[in-house]
């Protein structure tokens, strides 16, 4: 399945670009709106300028020329850096201005000029705002220029742009960081679901995940899940408790099968091939109860009521008796067998016998039954601090480390050759289940052609 992005992640970028986007927007109307309040302001300031203009130019239309031209230099010189002009229609300058500036400023043409017009001039790398008016003083006609620079304007918007600028990365800082909490905060209960799920197996379907009351999705989600896990989990049982009862009830006429076959064993006329046949059918019918009885372990087993006896069992003793039993087993096979125990030292721990018993002896059988004429087979066990642990060794045909992992489920055995051996593919199952229920590790190490060790640690009883 193609890797996607995790929904934290996604909710950090989608937040860090919502919380950008919408402080860019504010950003650029904050911006329209500053610079034209700006301009409108600098036209307003431009206006009253030229009203006060007219209004000096007025006042002074009865004096002489010298004493108008001495009102128009006072107020150039009073108002706006002197970029303040008096012209005739025919473009020609009323008045000469003195200041500097106003002398190289490049006037907009006047030509067809009719009303009062605004206009943008740009005059030694700056650009400057200029308003002409018409007006009439005395009976005479004329233009009044006022200019105004734009450069304060500029520069408060430069400043605010500036500002803007810098935000950038606390704006995106803040989303992503307001995303990842509301995330993570959102999302928390959908780790601990997915833990627990991933923790619930058919050994523990009883288990439920954690009841929520947050009125949303994921409570629906928690519900979902639990009614489903209720609905495996009766299914399951139904299933096993089938199997135990097919187990428990086929075992009956199976033994009837076998007394009958047994029975007409005994008779003396029977003919050599009836007995042949009888023999096989005898054989066949312990072959079958022999797996019955190892599905119904495993039933009981799943429906945790394995009927274990809990006493103290000196695992030494248990190991050298069970050693006693299989070694006749192994010199029929011409194996060797080494057994290696603590000289008068019982490793007492806490168990059930008879599962113990089991436990061990199927390990020997397996080291036995997968071991060819003249091999080595051999038990050893060690009581470390605070554990006892017991080894089964073999020379035998190994297990191929694709098989390895599996070997412990119910079924499984390992190899089509294995056909040859004996075996329901139960007997390690029940074996890890036995292990379990001591708290005892069973593991396995083992190489193709040479052999396999399975090895078993319990802890100590009282440890
Ligand atoms: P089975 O009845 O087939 O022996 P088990 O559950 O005891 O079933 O073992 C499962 C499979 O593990 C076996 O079929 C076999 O392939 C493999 N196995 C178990 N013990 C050994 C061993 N000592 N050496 C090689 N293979 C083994």
């Amino acid at each position: 399945m193609r890797e996607r992005w995790s929904i934290s992640l996604r909710l950090t970028l989608w937040f860090g670009s919502f919380f950008f986007l919408g402080w860019l927007l504010f950003g650029v109307t904050m911006w329209l709106n500053l610079s034209t309040t700006l301009r409108a302001e600098r036209d307003q300031t431009l206006s009253r300028r030229i009203d006060r203009f007219q209004e000096v130019l007025g006042n002074a239309q009865h004096e002489v020329q010298s004493e108008r031209l001495g009102d128009f230099l006072e107020f150039s010189r009073a108002t706006g850096n002197g970029l303040n002009e008096v012209f005739r229609p025919d473009g020609n300058r009323e008045f000469s201005n003195t200041t500097p500036a106003a002398k190289k400023f490049p006037w907009p043409s006047l030509i067809g000029m009719q009303a009062e017009k605004y206009s943008l001039v740009v005059s030694g790398g700056q650009s400057y705002r200029v308003l002409l008016r018409p007006v009439n003083v005395g009976n005479r006609s004329l233009v009044l220029a006022c200019a105004a620079s734009e450069s304060p304007n500029r520069l408060v918007l430069g400043r605010f742009l500036v500002g803007l600028g810098a935000s950038v990365p606390v704006f995106l800082l803040l989303g992503s960081a307001g995303g990842y909490l509301v995330g993570r905060r959102a999302l928390s209960p959908v780790d601990e679901i997915t833990r627990r799920v991933q923790s619930i197996s058919i050994g523990n379907l009883s288990e439920r995940l954690p009841a929520l009351n947050s009125r949303d999705e994921l409570q629906r989600l928690t519900e979902t899940s639990n009614a489903m896990l209720e609905r495996l989990e009766s299914s399951v049982l139904r299933i096993r408790q089938f199997t135990a009862d097919a187990s428990h009830e086929l075992r009956a006429p199976l033994s009837i099968i076998r007394t009958s076959s047994e029975v007409a064993l005994r008779e003396p006329q029977l003919g050599g091939e009836s007995r042949k046949t009888l023999l096989g059918i005898v054989g066949e019918v312990e072959r079958a109860t022999a797996l019955l009885n190892d599905m119904l372990t495993l039933a009981r087993a799943d429906a945790a009521h394995g009927d274990l006896l809990w006493e103290p069992v000196d695992l030494a003793g248990l190991a050298e008796e069970v050693c006693e039993t299989a070694t006749p087993r192994a010199q029929q096979c011409e194996l060797s067998f080494a057994i290696s125990l603590p000289h008068d030292q019982p490793a007492m721990i806490m168990g059930d016998l008879f599962a113990l018993r089991r436990l061990l002896w199927t390990l020997i059988d397996n080291a036995m039954k997968y071991t060819p004429h003249g091999g080595a087979v051999g038990l050893s066990l060690t009581a470390e601090a605070g554990s006892v642990v017991v080894e089964v060794t073999d020379s035998g045909i190994g297990i191929a480390a694709k098989d390895l992992p599996y070997i412990f489920d119910r079924f499984y055995r390992a190899d089509p050759s294995r056909g040859d051996v004996e075996g329901t593919g139960l007997g390690l199952a029940i074996a890890k289940w036995i292990a379990q229920m001591h708290k005892a590790e069973l593991t396995v190490s083992s190489e193709p052609g040479h052999g396999s060790t399975f090895c078993l640690t319990f802890p100590l009883a009282g440890k």
